[in-house]
């Protein structure tokens, strides 16, 4: 099987994974989206309201927040990997419990191993401990952290960054300064780099030509 098809197998296992009592209030549960062969996954914390109801991670005003994160960053969602530490929504927002995540990682790991990114970037605290424990993210955010075969880069959560307007300009600097990580990180790792957005850059360029036929 191809890495794709394997992270659709994985998809189609976590949409009826009953490992934690979640699935009991889920309406969707949110496995992530993204090509298999992204450089970077970004890890959050869980599926918020919106996420629940449509199945995709970052889709209500975090995620917004998030899109325009990206743009610092000279990347668009098609390019990258995004997904949750759980994958199914924590009543009424709550954070995700101990046992809930432990439950979930063995999902979380399985995508990390089929996708094997050249970053990780966690955002959010409880993202960032999975990887970097006992630590504040307010002294180690934006910080490129070798671990293992990959980098990993903690990162504010954009939802905090939206209800602390001060952490805006310190998530906005981590974000800009990612392509020139992802340069780094390729080069201590030996890797080439993913031609994911010349395809999407082809499309794109595509559309033009077909609606000059109208
Ligand atoms: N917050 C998260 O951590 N993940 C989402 O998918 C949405 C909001």
């Amino acid at each position: 099987m191809t890495a794709e098809e394997n992270l659709n197998k994985l998809a189609r296992e976590i949409s009826i994974c009953e490992h934690c009592a979640l699935h009991e209030t889920r309406k969707m549960s949110v496995p992530g989206d993204g090509p298999s062969n992204a450089e970077i996954m970004f890890i959050g914390e869980g599926p918020g309201f919106h996420e629940n109801e449509q199945g995709h991670p970052f889709v209500g005003a975090s995620g917004k927040f998030l899109d325009q994160l990206l743009a610092q960053a000279e990347l668009t969602r098609a390019e990258v990997f995004i997904c949750n530490v759980v994958k199914c929504r924590p009543p009424g927002n709550r954070d995700p419990l101990p046992d809930e995540i432990a439950a979930c990682d063995a999902h979380l790991e399985a995508q990390i191993k089929i996708i094997n990114p050249s970053i990780i970037v966690t955002l959010g605290r409880i993202s960032m401990s999975k990887f970097i424990p006992d630590v504040k993210i307010s002294a180690v955010h934006g910080q490129m952290k070798k671990i293992g075969d990959r980098y990993v880069i903690p990162m504010f959560h954009p939802a905090a960054a939206l209800h602390q307007p001060q952490l805006k300009p310190s998530i906005l600097g981590d974000f800009s300064n990612l392509p020139g990580q992802l340069n780094e990180a390729r080069e201590a790792l030996g890797r080439p780099v993913v031609t994911v957005k010349k395809k999407i850059q082809e499309v794109v360029s595509d559309k033009p030509k077909q609606l000059n036929l109208f």
